[in-house]
C-alpha cells in the first residue's frame, strides 16, 4: 500500500471512511483499514472528490493579458479577435510554453487531473505552437491527462483542412471547429465528420455561440451524429442560441441532442463576458442547462478562455465554473447543486471519455482533498484545495494558514 487517507468524507456517503492506494489505484475504501501504508494523510473529516475535470479551455491563448502587451480596451469579441491575430505573430514558442505551464500548475493545484484544451490549427505556424504545447503535455504527463482539440474553420479551404489533418497526425486527439461561424455550416460539418471517420478521433465543436434563435447548428450536428453512428463521441460547447429559442423549438433540439448522445459543455464565464452585449436587459447567455439535464443529456461546465483578450477572468478552477453554472442557470436546489458538482467531476469525465473514473475500488487514484466538511460547499463556496493526487502520486500539497490577533 502506497498511501492511506484516513477520516475522509465522501460526498455521497454518511460518516467517514479510509481510502487505501496501491499501484496508482484505489485498492480499498472502508472503515478502519489496517495501516500498512508507506505514507498516510489524516483528512480530519474533510471532503475528498475524484480529480476535477476541466472540459474546455484554450491553452494557446491563455494569460495573454498578463504580458500587458495585448490589452482589449473595449472588452468585445471583435477587438479580441484582432488582438489574437496580432499576438500570434509576436509571441515566441517559449512564451506559449511558459503560459501553458502556468495554466497546468494552476489547474492541478485546484485539483484538476484531466483537461481538454482547444488549440488553433488554422495556419502553418499554428502547428509549431501545437508541437510546443504537446511538449509541455509530456512534461506534465505524470500529473494531468491533457486532451487537445484541433480547432479551425474546417471545410472553408483545402489549406485549413490539410493543416487540421496534420495537427491530428502530430498528436491532437479530437477534431474541432466552429461551424456556426462559417458561411456554410453543413459543409464544415461534412468535413469535420469525414476527418473524424478517417482518423478515428472524436469530435468537440464550438456550437451556436450566438443570441440568434435561428442558429440551429446544434440540431444539424445531432442529426449528423446519429447518421454517422457517432453517438457518445461528440461534444458541443456553448450552444447559446438554444437559450434564445422559444420553449417548443428548444425542446425539439434537446430531444435530438439526447438521442445523439452529444455531451454539452456550458461555459458561463465567457458567455457572461461576451454574450448579449447591447441587449437590454442583458441576458445571461448560457445554454439551457436545466432542460438539458432533465432530458438526460450529459452536461459539463468549463472555463473556456482564461485571462486572455476574449475573457479577462478565470484561474483554472473548475469549482468556480460549477458555481457560475449553478448561479447562471438557477440550479440552486440541493440535487441541482450536486449536479453542478458532477459537471466538473463525473459528467465532465464522461465528456472526455475517461475510463474507470471515480472514487471506487480499482479506479485510478486521481483525487483532490478539499478544506471543507460539507460537500455542497464545493459549489456554493469553493474551498481551498489541500492536495491533488494523480495515479496515486501526491502531485501538489497546499498549506493554508490563518492568523487571528
Ligand atoms: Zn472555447
Amino acid at each position: 500500500m502506497d498511501w492511506l487517507l484516513t477520516n475522509v468524507r465522501l460526498p455521497d456517503k454518511i460518516g467517514l471512511v479510509d481510502i487505501a492506494i496501491a499501484d496508482g489505484r484505489i485498492s480499498q475504501i472502508g472503515l478502519s483499514i489496517p495501516d500498512a501504508a508507506a505514507q498516510r494523510w489524516d483528512a480530519g473529516g474533510r471532503i475528498v472528490l475524484p480529480g476535477l475535470v476541466e472540459p474546455h479551455v484554450h491553452l494557446d491563448k491563455t494569460y495573454l493579458n498578463s504580458s500587458g502587451h495585448f490589452p482589449n480596451r473595449s472588452g468585445t469579441l471583435l477587438e479580441a479577435i484582432d488582438i489574437w491575430r496580432a499576438a500570434k505573430k509576436q509571441r515566441s514558442l517559449a512564451d506559449v510554453q511558459t503560459a501553458v505551464r502556468r495554466a497546468l500548475r494552476a489547474a492541478i493545484a485546484h485539483g484538476v487531473t484531466a483537461m481538454r484544451s482547444h488549440v488553433d490549427t488554422e495556419e502553418m505556424d499554428d502547428l509549431e505552437t501545437l508541437a510546443a504545447i504537446l511538449d509541455v503535455r509530456e512534461e506534465f504527463r505524470h500529473a494531468i491527462d491533457l486532451q487537445i482539440v484541433a480547432l479551425a474553420f474546417a471545410g472553408t479551404s483545402p489549406i485549413i483542412d490539410r493543416i487540421m489533418a496534420d495537427a491530428l497526425a502530430l498528436g491532437a486527439d479530437l477534431v474541432g471547429g466552429a461551424p456556426a461561424l462559417v458561411p456554410d455550416p453543413v459543409a464544415s460539418l461534412d468535413t469535420i465528420f469525414a476527418l473524424a471517420e478517417r482518423t478515428g478521433k472524436p469530435i468537440d465543436l464550438h456550437i451556436d455561440e450566438t443570441e440568434d434563435p435561428a442558429s440551429r447548428t446544434l440540431l444539424t450536428l445531432a442529426e449528423m451524429t446519429i447518421a454517422a453512428g457517432m453517438q457518445g463521441q461528440v461534444t458541443a460547447g456553448h450552444c447559446c442560441s438554444l437559450a434564445f429559442m422559444d420553449d417548443q423549438e428548444a425542446g425539439k433540439v434537446i430531444e435530438r441532442v439526447a438521442a445523439a448522445g452529444i455531451s454539452i459543455v456550458t461555459l458561463p464565464s465567457c458567455n457572461l463576458v461576451l454574450m448579449g452585449r447591447g441587449m437590454q436587459p442583458p441576458p445571461r447567455g448560457v445554454t439551457r442547462v436545466k432542460e438539458l439535464l432533465a432530458a438526460g443529456v450529459n452536461v459539463s461546465a468549463g472555463s473556456d478562455n482564461v485571462q486572455d483578450p476574449f475573457n479577462p477572468f478565470g484561474d483554472y478552477d473548475p469549482l468556480r465554473s460549477a458555481q457560475l453554472a449553478a448561479h447562471t442557470a438557477h440550479l440552486t436546489g440541493a440535487d441541482q447543486l450536486t449536479a453542478c458538482r458532477e459537471m466538473v467531476t463525473s459528467r465532465a469525465a464522461a465528456a472526455l471519455g475517461l475510463d474507470g473514473y471515480g472514487l471506487r475500488v480499482s479506479a485510478p487514484a486521481d483525487l483532490v482533498v478539499l478544506d471543507a466538511f460539507d460537500p455542497q460547499e464545493a459549489v456554493t463556496a469553493p474551498p481551498p484545495r489541500l492536495a491533488t493526487f494523480k495515479n496515486g502520486r501526491l502531485i501538489v500539497r497546499t498549506q493554508t494558514e490563518q492568523k487571528w490577533n
